[in-house]
Parts: C-alpha cells; sequence; structure tokens
C-alpha cells in the first residue's frame, strides 16, 4: 500500500537541494536539510528566504504563506537526523561513489517503511538501489532546475521498485503541484538523454573554433528559439555535473558519440564549474556575465 508522506528528508543542499526543499515546504511537508557542510544548510535556508521575499513582494505568494514555508524547514546535521522522514531524497554530488556511500550510511537510521529517493541526472537507479536495504522502496525522483519553477519530475524505477513505492512518489509530485513523467532505468533517462549532447555538441563547437560562447548561444537562442544557449545552460547546471551525464552515458551506451569533450574536461580540472562557482563558459563575477572564450 502506498504510504502518506508527511515528512521529507533531503540529502545535499547545493542548488537541488535547496530548490527541492524550497518546493516541499512551499507544499506543506515537514523538511529536513542535510549537507556534509555545515554551512550549505545554513546558506540554502538563506536562500530560500530570499527566493520568499522575492515571491511576496511581487505579490506571487502571501507574506503568512512565506513564514509557514520557513517554518517548515529545520537542519538535519547527521543522517540519523532523518530517522522521522517519511520519504529521503538524495540530492548529493553527481558521483556514484558519493551516493553510494550517504544510501548505505542511511538506511539503519530510517523507519523500515521510509522510501528513499535519488534525485540522480544519468546514475543507475537499479545500481544505487543496490546500495541500500531496500531496494522495493528506492526510487528515482528527478527534478528540474530551478526546482521551484520548473514542472516536470521524471520517474524512474529500477528493477525491484515495488508498485506502492512508485504510487507514493508519483502522489508526492502531485502534491508539490508538479507533473511526472516515467522513465526507464537508462542511462540519463529521457531529459538529459537529449539535452546533454546537445551541450556537449555546444562545448565541441566552441573547442573547434566553429563560433564563440556568444555565437553559439545567440544562435540557439535567436534560431531555434531556446529560452537559453546551450552554455549559458551548461553554466547553470554546473559543469561538474555536465561531465559526470557525459560519463555515465559514454560509459553506459558505450558509445563514441557521447565522448566528453575535452574543453568541458578542462574547465571543470581548472574548477570552473559554472554560476555555483562564478566562472564557466561566462564570468560572473561582475554586474554582467562575460564570455571566459
Ligand atoms: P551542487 O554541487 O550544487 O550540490 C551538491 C551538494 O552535495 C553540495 O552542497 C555538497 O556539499 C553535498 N554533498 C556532497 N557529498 C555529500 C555527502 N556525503 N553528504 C551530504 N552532502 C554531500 O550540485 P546540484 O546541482 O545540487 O546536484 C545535486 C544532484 O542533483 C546531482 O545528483 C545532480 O546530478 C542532480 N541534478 C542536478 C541538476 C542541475 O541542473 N544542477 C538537475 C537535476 C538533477
Amino acid at each position: 500500500m502506498a504510504i502518506e508522506i508527511i515528512s521529507v528528508g533531503i540529502i545535499g543542499a547545493g542548488q537541488m537541494g535547496t530548490g527541492i526543499a524550497q518546493a516541499c515546504a512551499t507544499a506543506g511537508f515537514a523538511v529536513r536539510l542535510n549537507d556534509r557542510e555545515e554551512n550549505r544548510i545554513n546558506v540554502a535556508f538563506q536562500n530560500i528566504g530570499a527566493n520568499l521575499v522575492k515571491l511576496v513582494s511581487k505579490n506571487k505568494i502571501e507574506e503568512t504563506r512565506s513564514q509557514e514555508t520557513i517554518s517548515r524547514l529545520a537542519p538535519a546535521y547527521s543522517l540519523a537526523d532523518l530517522k522521522d522522514c517519511d520519504l529521503v531524497i538524495e540530492a548529493a554530488t553527481e558521483n556514484e561513489t558519493i551516493k553510494r556511500d550517504i544510501l548505505s550510511a542511511l538506511c539503519g537510521s530510517l523507519k523500515q517503511n521510509t522510501i528513499i529517493a535519488t534525485n540522480t541526472s544519468s546514475i543507475s537507479v537499479t545500481r544505487l538501489a543496490a546500495a541500500t536495504d531496500r531496494p522495493e522502496r528506492f526510487i528515482g525522483i528527478h527534478f528540474m532546475n530551478p526546482v521551484p519553477m520548473m514542472q516536470l519530475v521524471e520517474l524512474i524505477r529500477g528493477i525491484a521498485t515495488d508498485e506502492a513505492t512508485y504510487a507514493s512518489a508519483k502522489a508526492f509530485v502531485a502534491k508539490l503541484g508538479k507533473i511526472s513523467t516515467m522513465s526507464e532505468d537508462f542511462p540519463a533517462f529521457i531529459v538529459n538523454r537529449i539535452l546533454l549532447p546537445m551541450i556537449n555538441e555546444a562545448v565541441y563547437i566552441l573547442y573547434e573554433g566553429v563560433g564563440s560562447v556568444e555565437s553559439i548561444d545567440a544562435a540557439m537562442r535567436l534560431g531555434a528559439n531556446h529560452p537559453m544557449g546551450p552554455l549559458q545552460l551548461a553554466d547553470f547546471i554546473g559543469l561538474d555535473t555536465c561531465l559526470s551525464i557525459m560519463q555515465v552515458l559514454y560509459e553506459g551506451l558505450a558509445d563514441s558519440k557521447y565522448r566528453p569533450c575535452p574543453l568541458l574536461v578542462k574547465y571543470v580540472e581548472a574548477g570552473w564549474l559554472g554560476r555555483k562557482s562564478k566562472r564557466g563558459f561566462y564570468d560572473y563575477r561582475g554586474p554582467e556575465p562575460v564570455p571566459t572564450r
């Protein structure tokens, strides 16, 4: 039977964990947010506070709703602090070893019927499920960035995910006011299987000198009517996450068409990870973004 989700734990207080926490608290769930770096939790709460202030000032939500949302947020300084949650969503760095370590450490702290979800963009849900003590109550719940604004959530069943878990996850997404689609458990699922090769191709075009950052982004914004250019989008996603997804596609599908562009590798090696590190294909340290190539 599908379980009713009242409290949600989130592991990883980066771009996605912050957005998921805001969306869950706004929809009425009690939220506990964890990160291995305590300061990230504080920054996440400050960012959510600032987002809510903006929404109130634009009359998108009422002040009382904003206060209620904030009152539903609490920190979880250890995985043990997630013990009362009905659903725990792992949204840590896109790295299989990190995720497997978190998942195996987490299980002992949870109630037996707690559902565990991963927000991975590309890694096999079945493989991650195998790091837990409950593969049947494990599922991929893949949010899009920025979470409070984006409508879609991909649900990905691992080989062992049971019907009740799928039904609970579907009901949870509906309560967030979002729309779910189902994807089979193949590398990068649906959205990123299409999106990331396009971004990688844009980086190859830059690498080969076919166009500058500005011309590539303008070409796709104005020529294909995309709301954002592919390099701007890559900076928004995070270049480490983009590289990781391409590596999963390349290894998982064993096809050279997914080879990550060496220039993407170089940016990540330089620590130029996009907006979150203030530099990527654009430099965000000044008042306006400036192309770095
Ligand atoms: P991010 O780099 O902004 O945040 C990752 C966070 O995980 C950091 O705060 C880091 O301190 C934390 N972390 C790392 N190891 C940890 C551990 N052992 N325990 C607790 N916290 C730990 O990355 P992000 O963009 O928020 O991505 C997080 C996940 O969401 C990834 O799996 C990514 O693929 C997925 N995702 C990202 C996007 C996107 O557009 N960025 C979209 C959908 C899904």
